[in-house]
Parts: structure tokens; C-alpha cells; sequence
């Protein structure tokens, strides 16, 4: 999805350091500049080489202006170790010198094509000169056939195909993506500027909403995070058919919100418990999901990303498939990063199966006798799962819901991308 939205940091009005902010600032707008260029080999080109140089002479800014630092040298030379000890910073300071002595840079553009069949684990990787690329059709000829593995990857698998500009002395790294992550380390060191003389650092916004973003991210901005999905193609393996991710955000509209509670019985301000932890949201929102089901006889899935116990982002998933889920849950644990969200909480129908002993790894969707179920799940950076679960009482047209039922820790091995997003081990019983 591109990011039509803008982001930029707040400064408090009189900021001493605000030479350094607007240059750090321009790189920002330089690799915006290139990510609209992306397809345009040669206006690519100029930007990303001006991204690069205006990188650079962020800390030339900030050495100038030494006298505004309280014992200025104390606080870089450890900047400057850390920055010198980094290959791809090292990279940039040389890229920039070969910019402005010698030449262009070696970028060259390739398709990639993967392959997507788990939560996790990487499938094969193809990269193609793009002016060499044939198309689908020689990725999936590799896929191995009659192998269990094959079957998996043809049932629900998801090629995906994106463009890449990867210069010839940065084999690992995709340009753009290399460049907003050079960028998140001059930021922070920026924002230890401020800090270093007793301000606060700034503040990420969203122009058009004014919403906050966290610190993290590794200084990147949140519209430099996941750009590759802009250009990115995905399609099911199973029937050939290209899908989108829909990840239609919902934005909070307090008339229609009163509206649709009102229709549903429901007090606005106990649909979203805001006066105690992250389990105590889960539970409101349950609540409130029960009374929508037994109202309108189906619940849409919905995923919630909490900071604290404050929603940062509502969005109405679909899964078309089980190879979608693998998509989306990924693309979600993108959105985690870019919006430092530490509790994550996934709404909707769902089937549970009776306990078989006998095929205990069968999925529920597959099992016979398998049970109709509204049920929530919320993960958290820190602590573990807490799953609700209402079965499904079906009476003629009618849906009334069992009492609810409250389950810990768990097996939740579709949140494993967000797991990884918060750097947290994967339990160990979670992967069958
Ligand atoms: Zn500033
Ligand atoms: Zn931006």
C-alpha cells in the first residue's frame, strides 16, 4: 500500500538544533522522491544519490554546530565509534564519496520472486535482471512436485513479485530500504542531540490526523517502513488469481459509532474499557462483539493494534484463504513495527474442533465435527495470549452464543510474525 499520508517530527518552535533538523528532514523528502521515482530509472537514480549525499552532511551540520553541545566531543566520539563500527553506515560514507568523486552508482533493477507457504520460514528466493524476468511461469516450474511439501506449497502458497534496486557492491539489500534504514540511524543520533542539550526529542505526526507515533522504529519514520509492499504483487498459487491485501483501516467516527451502538443496545464508553489493561479492552470488545453476533447472525474479523490500552489502528481483515493468512499476518506484524504496537487483538468467527487424540494436528477447519465459534484473541509484547471463545448455538435463523470462556497461553502459532516483530521467542509448543 503506498503512504498517501505524510509524516513529519515536531519541534518545539525555538529549537537550537534546527539547521541539523531540517537537513535530516530533507533526506526524508529526498527518499520520499525516490520512492515515487521507483519505476523511472533515471529520476530513481538522481534521488536516491541525493538521499545519499544529504545523509551525509547531517553530521557535517551537526559538527559545525559543536558549541551548542555541552561537552560536545564526549558525547559524538561514542556516536562516531558506533556509527564507523556499522557496515552499512560504512557503506554510505563510501557510496557518497564515489556520488561526488567518481561517478554513479552501480543500482541495478531485479525482480524478485518468493514464495510465502508458512508464517514464517523463508521459500525459495529468485532474483531476475527485471529486463530478464519471464514472468510466473519459470518460478513455478521449480516448485517440486509430489513431494508433501509441494502439495503444501501449491495448496496454499503465495508468489509474491517485486521490483528491486540493489546496487552492485550492496548485494543484501534492497536500495530504498537500505537507505530509510542509514536514515533511522542519523535520526537517532539527531535525536540524542536533543536530549544532549536538555530537550525533548521530537515527535512523530500524522499531518492529515495529528495522531502521535511512539519512539522506536529504529529512528525510521513510519512511512519508511513496509514500502515494499507498494510494489509488490501477490498471487495464489492455488488458482492463479493476483490478491490484494485488504487491510481497509477504520477510522474512528464517534457519530457513527453512537449510531451502530445505539442499534445494538449498547453504552458507547463500555465498548471500549479505557480504564484498565489490555485484557480488560479484550473483554469490553468481546462483550460488545457477542451482542453485534446474536444481533446480525455473523461477526466480520477485525484486527486491533493497542498501544497501552489506547487502539492505534482498526482494521477490517479477510482471509480468503490459508494462504492469505500468511500474507496478511505478516503485512500485520509490518503495521506493529511502523506503529510501535505492543498488544494486538484478532476478532471474528472461527471453528474450533473437538479434541480427536487421534489427529491431533488436524486443522479445525478440516475436522468433522467441528464447532462454530465467535471467539478474540489478544497477544501482547509482553505476557502471554488470552483467547475468548463463545460457541455457536444455532437456533433456525437465530445465533445465540454459549457463555464465554477464557483461555491462557495457548497455541497461536499465526501470530508468529508479530512474535518476531517484538523480538520474542516463539513458545515452544506452538509450532506443530
Ligand atoms: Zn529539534
Ligand atoms: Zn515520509
Amino acid at each position: 500500500m503506498p503512504n498517501s499520508t505524510e509524516r513529519s517530527e515536531l519541534h518545539d518552535s525555538a529549537c537550537p538544533l534546527a539547521a541539523i533538523d531540517r537537513r535530516l528532514d530533507d533526506v526524508h523528502r529526498h527518499w520520499h522522491s525516490a520512492e515515487r521515482a521507483y519505476f523511472e530509472p533515471q529520476a530513481f537514480r538522481v534521488a536516491i544519490q541525493t538521499a545519499i549525499q544529504t545523509l551525509r552532511t547531517v553530521t557535517f551540520i551537526l559538527q559545525s554546530n559543536k558549541h551548542l553541545i555541552p561537552e560536545f566531543d564526549a558525547w559524538y566520539a561514542p556516536w562516531q565509534e558506533r556509527l564507523k563500527a556499522d557496515a552499512l553506515m560504512r557503506w554510505m560514507v563510501d557510496a557518497r564519496n564515489k556520488i561526488e568523486k567518481q561517478g554513479d552508482l552501480e543500482a541495478h533493477s531485479f525482480v524478485r520472486a518468493e514464495i510465502v507457504a508458512s508464517y514464517l520460514d523463508n521459500g525459495p528466493v529468485m532474483d531476475v535482471p527485471a529486463k530478464l524476468f519471464e514472468g510466473p511461469r519459470v518460478i513455478l516450474k521449480g516448485i517440486p512436485k509430489k513431494s508433501e511439501l509441494g502439495d503444501h506449497i501449491v495448496k496454499f502458497g503465495t508468489l509474491r513479485i517485486q521490483r528491486r534496486w540493489v546496487e552492485n557492491s550492496l548485494p543484501n539489500y534492497e536500495l530504498l530500504e537500505a537507505v530509510a534504514i542509514a536514515y533511522g540511524r542519523i535520526a537517532e543520533l539527531v535525536h540524542d542531540a536533543h536530549r544532549a542539550i536538555g530537550r525533548d526529542p521530537p515527535t512523530t505526526v500524522d499531518a492529515e490526523t495529528g495522531e502521535q507515533y511512539a519512539p522506536g522504529r529504529g529512528g525510521k519514520m513510519p512511512c519508511m517502513i513496509g514500502h515494499g509492499d507498494a510494489r509488490t504483487i501477490n498471487i495464489s498459487l492455488s488458482d492463479g488469481k493476483r490478491f490484494d491485501l485488504t487491510h481497509l483501516a477504520i477510522p474512528a467516527d464517534v457519530e457513527e459509532g453512537r449510531k451502530s451502538a445505539e442499534k445494538y443496545g449498547l453504552q458507547p464508553d463500555k465498548i471500549w474499557d479505557a480504564t484498565g489493561d489490555q485484557e480488560a479492552v479484550l473483554n469490553s470488545l468481546f462483550r460488545s462483539a457477542r451482542r453485534m453476533t446474536e444481533t446480525d447472525g455473523y461477526h466480520v474479523t477485525m484486527s486491533v493494534l493497542l498501544r497501552g490500552n489506547k487502539p492505534v489502528r482498526l482494521a477490517q481483515v479477510e482471509f480468503p484463504d490459508q494462504g492469505a493468512k500468511y500474507v496478511v499476518m505478516r503485512d500485520m506484524a509490518n503495521e506493529v513495527t511502523k506503529l510501535a504496537a505492543d498488544g494486538v487483538i484478532l476478532i471474528g468467527e472461527g471453528w474450533r474442533a473437538k479434541a480427536d487424540a487421534s489427529k491431533p494436528y488436524m486443522r479445525a477447519a478440516d475436522a468433522p465435527d467441528r464447532i462454530e465459534m465467535l471467539h478474540a484473541v489478544l497477544v501482547r509484547r509482553e505476557g502471554d495470549p488470552v483467547e475468548l471463545i463463545a460457541d455457536f448455538r444455532r437456533q433456525g435463523d437465530q445465533v445465540r452464543l454459549a457463555d464465554t470462556h477464557t483461555v491462557r497461553g495457548g497455541q497461536h502459532y499465526m501470530f508468529a510474525p508479530i512474535y518476531n516483530a517484538w523480538g520474542r521467542v516463539l513458545p515452544d509448543d506452538w509450532k506443530k
